[in-house]
This record gives structure tokens, sequence and C-alpha cells, in this order.
């Protein structure tokens, strides 16, 4: 049987992106897993894994990262842009070096894993890009300004650079999930708009867990090459907006 192809996950340190690695592990794929807290990934002990610290803004740690677990496991295939964080705040009050941080993490960190796997996989005419957006993506929410900016700008470069890479047999897919229990919220330097934000969260009678998304990006990384999904718009049932 042919051995699976490396997968790269970014932020797997917590949240959604622990959930990913794990899922992808027992699904017997070998991993590079990047975050800062590189003991956090170290601790998830899984087999046939590399982990290393990198900031995904930092584009030559990137790219060292991967070349090296590409020594080690052969060609990248998968690459999970996940690693984002979430700074709420409103434009009054805000300091704007927040909206710099969401976009220098949230979308060039983004572009920068893409810039890195993306010659490869058209050169091999295989490969596929899964960028995990929002919600908050495709519809504004107060207090979201900034956070919105960034992940709308990872929903317009998705879809740009799906159509670019069509030709070429490469995937680009995003996934956009509602709320999720994971650390996102902890960032976010407003105890106001944290604590209205855990009242929101409780109207909700069954938030997602991380795992439910991790399960997503299995399926739909398991489909044929030929078949693309898009984009998975994923939120519990009782979330209303
Ligand atoms: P967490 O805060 O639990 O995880 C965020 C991950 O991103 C951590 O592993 C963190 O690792 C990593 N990260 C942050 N900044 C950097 C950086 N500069 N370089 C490398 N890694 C970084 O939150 P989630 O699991 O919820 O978030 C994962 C993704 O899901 C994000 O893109 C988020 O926007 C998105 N999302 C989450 C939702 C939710 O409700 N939870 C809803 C919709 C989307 P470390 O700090 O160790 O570097």
């Amino acid at each position: 049987m042919k051995n699976k192809s490396l997968v790269v996950i970014t932020g797997a340190s917590s949240g959604i992106g622990e959930a990913l690695a794990k899922t992808f592990s027992a699904a017997g794929y070998p991993l590079l897993l990047l975050a800062r807290r590189v003991e956090k990934i170290v601790s998830l002990y899984l087999p046939n894994t590399l982990c290393e610290a990198v900031d995904v803004r930092d584009l030559a740690q990137f790219r060292s990262a991967l070349k090296k677990a590409e020594q080690e496991f052969g060609e990248v295939d998968c690459l999970i842009n996940n690693a984002g964080v979430m700074l709420l705040g409103d434009a009054q009050t805000q300091h704007p070096s927040e909206l710099q941080t969401m976009l220098d993490i949230n979308v060039v960190g983004m572009m920068n894993g893409i810039h890195c796997v993306l010659e490869g996989m058209i050169k091999r005419r295989h490969g596929t890009v899964i960028n995990v957006s929002s919600i908050a993506g495709r519809k504004t929410f107060t207090v979201h300004a900034g956070y919105c900016a960034s992940k709308f700008a990872v929903h317009a470069l998705s879809e740009s650079i799906r159509a670019d890479v069509a030709k070429h047999n490469v995937r680009v897919s995003i996934i956009a999930p509602g709320v999720v229990e994971t650390e996102l919220l902890s960032h976010t330097t407003s105890e106001v708009i944290k604590h209205h934000y855990e009242d929101w969260k409780s109207t909700m009678s069954d938030i997602l867990e991380p795992n439910d998304i991790a399960e997503a990006a299995l399926f739909l990384y398991a489909q044929p090459q030929k078949v693309c999904v898009r984009e998975m718009v994923i939120t519990s049932t009782s979330q209303e907006t």
C-alpha cells in the first residue's frame, strides 16, 4: 500500500489545530505541526510527526520547517492553514496594532504557508490547501470589525487562489466555523467584550467542539483529487446568527 503523504497543520498547539493533528494522525498521515508553543505540540506524542516552533508570520522559519519535514516524510500534499487570533474590539478604543496583528497572523501568515507549498503542488499536479476562516469571514458581527476584515480577506484570497490553481489540479478549500469551544477568545483584551461574548455563547445549547471541525477537514481532504469542496460553513445547530 502506498504511504500517506505529508500533511502540514499550523496552530496545532491548541483548539481546532490540536484536534486536526490528532484526527489526521489517527488516519495515518505523517505530520508537520507548527505553532509558537512547540512544547504543547510535542506533548501530544503523535507518531510520524515533526513539531517545529514556527511563527507563521516568519516566512523563512516556515520554509525551513517544511524542508526538514519533506526530507523526513516526502513531499507535502496538504496544508491546513489554521493558526489565527481573534482580538475583538470597537474602532474607538481598539488599538490599531491589534488589527495589524490579526492581518499579519490570519492573512499574511496564511499566505506564507501557501507560498511555501504551492510551487511543489503545481509541479506535481496534486495537493490541497485548507484555509480555516470563520463565519465572520462571510458576514459581520458587532465588535468583530478587525477580525471580520481578516477573515473576509481569507475568503477573498482563498477563492482567488483556488481559481488560479484550478488548471494545475490543486485544490483550495475554506472551512468557516461558527463558535467552537477553544482558547480563541482569551486573547481579546477587553474584559467587557469577553463577557458579552460569553453571554452570547450561553444562548447556544450545544457549542461545537474542535473535533467537529477536524472531522470535516478530514472528510474534505479524503475526497478524490478531482472533487473540490470549495467551502464548508459549520456552526452549532443552536447558533442563530
Ligand atoms: P486557539 O486559540 O485555541 O488556537 C489558535 C492556534 O493558532 C494556536 O495553536 C496558536 O498557537 C496558533 N497561533 C496563533 N498565532 C500564531 C502565530 N503567529 N504563529 C503560529 N501559530 C499561531 O483557537 P482556535 O482553535 O479556535 O482557532 C483556530 C482557527 O479557527 C483560527 O484561525 C480561528 O480564527 C478559527 N476559528 C475559530 C472559531 C472559534 O470559535 N473557536 C470560529 C471560527 C474560526 P501558538 O500560540 O502556540 O503559536
